[in-house]
């Protein structure tokens, strides 16, 4: 398939997708690798293609009942808290590098104006039912109730407390209609210590009438050449079973208002509008180009290639909901009008965390932010694309991990840091000539020139886990052939025969760079900088991988290790303190027991009294936040000082991979604006944790006065600077 793709003249053009998450809870590792993550790795693959655009959206899903009911708790509205998750969302996403070219929300202007269009259209073109229902109506709030602003007794287990679609009681949990319960309460009522009963109250919502579209779905599936078997079957079963009408409209302020006349105080299910962020989120992305025909060019070409990826349970949706909304709006339209059909969906299993599912009330499992603060970003994404739950679920087990880490040192990271360094030292830092190659080399060169093709195949059928085992071949290819050549003994004898050797083993320290590059963002820019490749580095293509074309001569940098080897006793340790941070439990799975003796801390902390004085303690130093950022400006401000007297500040515009600048004030460096300049594009060292100084100039609510660390140098300020480049707000352990 693959070949077709790329040998196809027209320049090919992907939407790639991931699952909206639901702004209400913090990701875990499962929601990661389910979607995210994925969905990333597949982006930046495609990036790399020649005659390929792509554009990668998502967003955080933000309406619904769950948020609207914690809003009300916390006594702020819904649009704030929503909000604020959000950004907490963001800033986590930026974080493990998941690089969309836009991540929007549901509540914002564009999605909520096309989605009430979308609804009108699907009117117009008659697939939209009135029909009236009884349902739950509060006298006091003055609202129908929808299910989950319900609280009653369970009529099967006789627990309180259970909501209005499901009972909460762990021994039953079934699931409700609201009507079933016994002394049904308005919720929000009772947050409020208000004791009402609710009444039974007609009320009209509007239905997407599904059964009309039958027809089309089950052609559409049928004739899908690229859906997997699996997926097949259980859209085609659940057609022949029969598809029903679905409830559109829900009674919840906390949503987009349903555009249907007499609909006014109702709004659009959450679940039929956040997927129509994956059509909006592109709309939203070209407006904000100031180029809105692109999104036409997108979703209007029926050659355009959208990509879904989701966890399995939502198969049915992206496969029949989705594709039924298209056809239902597409109706009548001409062909350059209508909208684009799914092309695939990528869907994974689920991911278990030790055997177990994820609980946040339990602590069991870990959540996306807290794991970066165990180890970098490229490990994670590594650990998860080479554990990712293709056909079957899987667990997140620590030892694995730990191993599929190791892995990643052991064959990759060793193999390239031992051939840089060896140049480096042995050949004046410049890669030595190739001569003539004998078998074993031919071998190693025809692996080269078959990796982009062999490996990009994988990636095209959304085969992950296996891209990076081959990946991994390719390592251990390399590792045998260094140990069988032995370039080392044969220094004093044969420079050149070495230098040959090392020559082919720089080769395909590029190729494995390349070949990362989707899955390791940080090392692959990392070790093209090391070899310092004669092209920008976003101007490398996949199709490099496979050429030969360092050449001698060419300077390799003081390499320093690409990966590092971690011990399992020294994450979980890391992972502790980072709960215990937060006053959040901590526990050992099972199958760890054993190791909970080794996990206090290995550091020889002196006792308070044996400290020697001007010392301070290492639980005091843990406390204090180093973090990197890279230097975007440098501006030159005056402010008056406690005499009055005007002093000249600098002020640094740090980047830390956050929305908003911060600044650092109060650099008297003693030198000019101009000779600061040549710290722009520099990364640095800063303390992320002081509170601000409030005799410092002016700083605004989105800054925060932060200290930049330079070494004094009499009059002059030394910056220290970051030597390799790192994730930007990387922690200084
Ligand atoms: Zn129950
Ligand atoms: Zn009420």
């Amino acid at each position: 398939m693959s070949r077709t793709v790329k040998n196809a003249e027209k320049r090919q053009r992907w939407i790639v997708t991931s699952a909206w998450p639901y702004v209400n809870a913090t990701p875990h590792l499962g929601n990661i690798i389910g979607s995210v993550l994925s969905g990333d790795v597949f982006a930046r693959f495609l990036r790399l293609q020649n005659n390929t655009d792509v554009i990668y959206v998502s967003g955080s899903d933000m309406h619904g009942t769950p948020i609207a009911v914690d809003a009300i708790k916390q006594g702020i509205t819904s649009e704030e808290l929503a909000e604020q998750k959000h950004r907490d969302i963001v800033q986590i996403f930026t974080d493990w590098e998941l690089q969309y070219d836009n991540y929007t929300h549901t509540h914002n202007p564009v999605h909520m104006k096309f989605t009430q269009d979308f609804y009108l259209e699907i009117q117009k073109n008659g697939y939209i039912i009135e029909e009236e229902h009884e349902g739950y109506f509060c006298p006091i709030d003055e609202m129908f109730l929808p299910d989950r602003f319900i609280e009653g007794t369970c009529p099967h287990c006789g627990q309180p407390g259970a909501r209005g679609d499901q009972c909460d009681n762990p021994a039953c949990g079934r699931v409700l209609e609201s009507e079933q319960l016994l002394e049904p309460h308005c919720k929000i009522c009772l947050i409020k210590n208000r004791d009402t009963t609710p009444i039974r109250k007609k009320t009209r919502h509007w239905y997407l009438d599904f059964p009309k579209l039958e027809r089309q779905l089950r052609e559409f599936i049928e004739t899908n050449k690229y859906i997997s078997q699996n997926a097949k079957t259980l859209c085609l079963n659940s057609i022949k079973e029969g598809l029903p009408r679905r409830a559109i409209t829900r009674d919840l302020k906390w949503g987009i208002p349903a555009p249907f006349k007499g609909a006014e105080n109702k709004t659009i299910y959450v679940w039929f509008e956040a997927v129509l962020g994956y059509i909006s989120a592109v709309k939203e992305w070209a407006e904000l180009k100031e180029q809105p025909q692109l999104f036409d060019s997108y979703w209007k070409d029926p050659n355009t290639k959208s990509v879904y990826f989701i966890g399995k349970d939502n198969i049915i949706f992206h496969w029949i909901i989705f594709p039924g909304l298209i056809f239902a709006y597409n109706k009548g339209k001409p062909p350059d009008e209508q909208l684009t059909l799914p092309y695939n969906v990528s869907s994974t299993e689920f991911l278990m965390y030790e055997n177990d599912k994820f609980s946040k009330s339990r602590g069991i499992g870990i959540w996306a932010d807290e794991a970066l603060e165990i180890i970098e970003p490229d490990y994670w994404r590594y650990a998860l694309i080479r554990n990712r739950p293709e056909g079957r679920d899987v667990s997140f087990i620590w030892s694995e991990f730990e191993n599929s880490i190791n892995e990643l040192n052991d064959k990759i990271g060793n193999f390239i840091h031992r051939t840089f360094t060896f140049i480096h030292t042995k050949f004046d830092g410049k890669i030595p000539a190739m001569g003539i190659p004998d078998a074993a080399d031919k071998e190693i060169l025809e692996i080269i020139k078959r990796s982009s093709n062999e490996i990009g195949d994988l990636f095209y059928n959304y085969r992950l886990k296996d891209a990076i085992s081959k990946i991994v071949d390719l390592a251990t290819k390399g590792n045998i052939y260094l140990n069988n050549k032995k370039p080392w003994s044969l220094m004093k004898t044969n420079k050149e025969e070495a230098g040959h050797t090392f020559n082919i083993c720089a080769q395909l320290s590029k190729t494995l760079g390349i070949l990362l590059a989707p899955i390791c963002p940080t090392a692959f820019r990392s070790i093209m900088n090391v070899i310092n490749i004669d092209k920008p580095i976003h101007e490398i293509v996949w199709e490099d991988a496979s050429k030969y074309e360092l050449k001698a001569g060419g300077v390799i940098d003081t390499p320093i290790p690409v990966f590092q080897k971690f011990k399992l006793e020294d994450m979980l340790e890391q992972f502790r303190r980072s709960r215990d941070s937060k006053g959040l439990p901590f526990t050992l799975p099972d199958t760890l027991s054993g190791l909970e003796q080794k996990t206090t801390p290995s550091l020889n902390v002196p006792k308070e009294s044996d400290r020697e004085e001007g010392y301070i303690s290492y639980k005091f130093f843990q406390q204090f936040q180093f973090k990197t950022a890279r230097i975007k400006d440098v501006e030159e401000i005056s402010q008056l000082d406690k005499d009055q007297k005007k002093e000249h500040l600098q002020k640094f515009i740090l980047s830390i991979g956050k929305e908003f600048p911060y600044q650092v004030l109060y650099a008297r460096t003693g030198k000019t604006i101009e000779q600061l300049h040549k710290y722009i594009g520099k990364d640095v060292v800063y303390l992320a944790n002081l509170e601000n100084l409030p005799s410092l100039a002016k700083i605004t609510k989105d800054q925060k006065s932060i200290v930049l660390y330079a070494a004094e140098n009499s009059q002059s300020m030394v910056l220290i600077i970051v030597d390799k480049i790192v994730r930007l707000g990387s922690k200084i352990r």
